[in-house]
């Protein structure tokens, strides 16, 4: 299945581009990376994508679908194939079902890399995460990477149950989250938890079978229900020759100052260390403001109290 739904999506996108759905002018800007450094150190990069800041301009629905499912400010919800097939007729979806959950694999538009898509719920489901479909999917799409970005932390719009997945082949070898030393937090048989050193928390789950894949599940959600403040977003990547599975996860809280970044809601773009701009003003505001952006991560870290909380559940879960 494997390779056959990457040649498909391949074929897809190709005839977004051929048509006109995607960008070509987007496709081409991400690979414009510029590394931002402090004291000789990598930050991170930064994506200058102009073409971007059209995602902000909403379609005029023309004509209304019948069944109009709409998200926040009225916007049909772009990512219903009721309101796809009316409103952008020439978008074109794959049809895939994964552990038995009808998926749509729709090409983004604004994309930041390469074969980047949205893996949309088939019909209006809200967005929840769902940890065993997402390491699913990494096995199934091995050069890809799969991203979730749970409610309320970076995905909140357009509130319909979706992942993302995309080729990393755009991004640096040295980019920052694969480079962040690590502090080992367990290893128990072929299971390994280790926490990044980076201003915003984020864990390395490494394992090989299925049971281990349960546990890290329980430890994500046990975490996630502990409190309503709790927030995640997750990498999933999955490597054939070593037969293992690699979990990038971020634990993120409500509480941060938005006003301390122009788009408000990072997600795992940013915290990996990837920010899109859209005007030179932009790039430059982020130059001058690298103390801001370390604060950024900071507030969007999980309070001390739920580190010590989320260890305490992996040392119970894997005890
Ligand atoms: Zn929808």
């Amino acid at each position: 299945m494997s390779q056959q739904l990457e040649s498909e999506l391949l074929k897809l996108y190709q005839q977004q581009l051929e048509v006109g759905v995607i960008s070509q002018d987007i496709h081409n800007d991400i690979h414009k990376l510029t590394p931002i450094t402090q004291d000789k150190a990598l930050k991170f990069y930064i994506q200058h994508n102009p073409h971007r800041v059209l995602r902000g301009i909403a379609d005029i629905p023309n004509p209304t679908p019948k069944h109009i499912i709409k998200y926040k400010g009225g916007i049909p919800c772009f990512l219903c194939m009721d309101n796809i097939q009316v409103q952008w007729p020439n978008e074109q979806g794959h049809h895939c079902t994964i552990d038995d959950i009808p998926l749509v694999f729709l090409p983004n538009l604004y994309p930041i890399f390469p074969l980047h898509f949205t893996v949309a719920a088939g019909t209006h489901l809200p967005q929840i995460m769902n940890i065993p479909t997402l390491i699913t999917l990494a096995k199934t799409l091995p050069t890809h990477w799969i991203i979730q970005n749970g409610p309320d932390a970076g995905a909140t719009n357009p509130e319909h149950f979706h992942y993302q997945t995309f080729l990393p082949s755009n991004l640096p070898t040295n980019l920052p989250i694969t480079h962040y030393p690590t502090t080992p937090i367990i290893q128990k048989n072929s299971l390994q938890i280790d926490r990044l050193t980076h201003p915003a928390s984020i864990y390395r789950f490494q394992f090989k079978t299925r049971e281990e894949s349960q546990s890290v599940t329980t430890i994500l959600m046990d975490y996630l229900d502990r409190n309503p403040n709790h927030r995640l977003n997750i990498l999933a990547t999955y490597c054939p020759n070593k037969a293992q599975w690699q979990l990038m996860a971020l634990l993120r809280h409500t509480e941060r100052r938005t006003d301390l970044y122009r788009s408000g809601q990072p997600g795992y773009a940013e915290a990996a260390g990837i920010i899109s701009t859209t005007t030179e003003s932009h790039d430059r505001w982020i130059q001058n403001n690298l103390t801001l952006y370390t604060q950024l991560m900071t507030d969007i870290a999980a309070p001390k109290e739920s580190e010590t909380d989320f260890q305490t559940i992996i040392s119970q879960i894997c005890s």
